[in-house]
């Protein structure tokens, strides 16, 4: 059976990050104890007033401005009203009617445009644990917490599309500091709404929502099992049903959770304790200026300074931390092919085997720049650069004290250099008399000794320019 043509929209809840919530002054932090960061405002008591943090109208009209919004000048709050074990006040407080940015776009790495229809404020909710001694348990550290969501229009035809926006989203969000957006701990989720239709020209079918996807694979799974099961339903004549969907992780399958809710039924009405958000111009334009480069400006920028390929400045930017690692590792030195090359090779496989940040890293981009410095100027040949760096990552060690230690320096003191030579010449003389008898693809091997003999401490372009003469 062939899939029909699916249309998706994605929603994006985005954690802000804030060092206390939404609406009161508990802190937010990711901890293990539960309902400790609790009081009478998110918890909904009645008579308990919400007052609006400030650092996170800044960080949505970050957001806005990064995702190329249209900002609000006013907005205001809604009750969004539904009964939830998770939801203590009985309604969330979010934006409705007018969100605080609204008419955005996102390219995608196929330079497709995805347009963002929304992005507004709101308060997470708490937390359900479902699966401890079988009871349910609830934890309200995260009722409060503030949140964006960011809301696109049904412009995506496949799931690897859905999953590139999400990895776009992230970049951008830890570029500009909104959000860690660190997807395990919850900080950025998806729920992605799918229909399926013939063709093109057929009228849109009808849409089920997947609640809540917190991992990459989750997005893609959750989407293509999505399409499947409703294609399946189409080519058998039945109708899908508008539903909200669970995706299960272990078995990367979807189910239906409820009937969807339409917005009607969520009994909207402006919230009555809180006034219009009202922007001043001028803070909205200072606020431009807070973006730093973002990773679409930062790609170009690499590929033109440091003559890297598409390929590696998407590698380079993939983490800001590592960007900046880099751009902080070649300073100061010529950035030429070979420590940029170096760099490329090696340091995000290490990030990939350690599982850690560039930031986390045993060694700071300074010391991996004396390193650096001393494969530009060929002081230690790539080998033992490899050694070194591996060894840097391990004890935190500075590349000067390894490269003494391991007395890797290279030489290329021409007396130093021809005794080597002399020395490895006189063991191999089976093999000079050869090469001088006419077998030249020797001289490939008598390197080879050479190399091994200096163990990394001369450089291959010097062992060649001596050789050949000595050889003579
Ligand atoms: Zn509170
Ligand atoms: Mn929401």
């Amino acid at each position: 059976m062939s899939n029909l043509l699916p249309t998706i929209g994605l929603e994006v809840h985005a954690q802000v990050k804030s060092r206390s919530k939404i609406f009161c002054r508990c802190a937010v932090e990711f901890s293990n104890k539960p309902n400790i960061n609790v009081c009478p405002v998110c918890m909904g008591f009645p008579g308990a007033m919400p007052s609006l943090n400030s650092e996170v109208v800044k960080q949505a009209v970050r957001a806005g401005l990064a995702l190329n919004c249209e900002i609000n000048i006013v907005s205001g709050f809604a009750r969004k009203n539904y009964y939830y074990p998770d939801l203590p006040k009985g309604y969330q407080i979010t934006q409705f009617k007018k969100p605080i940015a609204e008419r955005g776009y996102i390219i995608l790495s196929n330079k497709k445009r995805i347009r963002i229809r929304r992005l507004h404020i709101e308060e997470d909710t708490g937390k359900m644990i479902h699966d401890q001694d079988e009871d349910t348990l609830i934890d309200f550290n995260r009722a409060g917490v503030p949140l964006i969501e960011i809301v696109t229009e049904p412009d995506f035809e496949s799931a690897e599309e859905a999953v590139d926006y999400m990895t776009r989203i992230r970049e951008i969000l830890r570029y500009t500091g909104v959000s860690d957006a660190n997807m395990e701990r919850g900080e950025l989720r998806g729920e992605p709404n799918i229909s399926v239709r013939k063709t093109s020209d057929s009228p849109l079918g009808t849409k089920t929502e997947i609640k809540n996807l917190n991992s990459l694979k989750a997005i893609e799974k959750g989407i293509n099992f999505e399409i499947d099961r409703q294609s399946k339903l189409v080519a058998e004549g039945f109708e899908v049903a508008s539903e909200t969907m669970l995706y299960n992780d272990k078995k990367q399958e979807v189910y239906p959770m409820r009937k969807k809710e339409s917005a009607s039924e969520y009994r909207y009405f402006i919230e009555p304790d809180l006034p219009d958000l009202v922007l001043k111009e001028d803070f909205v334009s200072s606020m431009k200026g807070t973006l730093g480069e973002l990773p679409e400006v930062r790609r170009e920028r690499l590929i033109k300074q440091y003559s890297v390929s598409r390929d590696e400045s998407w590698i380079l930017t993939s983490e800001k931390t590592l960007a900046d690692f880099f751009e902080r590792s070649v300073a100061n030195t010529g950035a030429g092919k070979r420590i940029v090359n170096f760099f490329i090779r090696e340091i995000p496989a290490l990030l990939n085997e350690k599982n850690v940040d560039a930031e986390k890293l045993l060694f700071t981009p300074e010391d991996l720049n004396s390193l650096l410095r001393e494969i530009e100027r060929e002081a230690v040949n790539l080998n033992s650069a490899q050694t070194i760096l591996k060894r840097m990552a391990q004890t935190g060690e500075s590349s000067e004290k390894i490269i003494r230690d391991l007395n890797l320096r290279q030489t290329n003191d021409e007396e130093k250099v021809k005794q080597l030579i002399s020395e490895t010449l006189a063991e191999n003389q089976k093999e000079v008399e050869r090469y001088r008898k006419g077998e030249e693809k020797l001289f490939g091997v008598l390197v080879g000794f050479c190399m091994k003999k200096a163990k990394g401490s001369v450089s291959p372009a010097s062992i060649n320019k001596h050789l050949k003469e000595m050889l003579k």
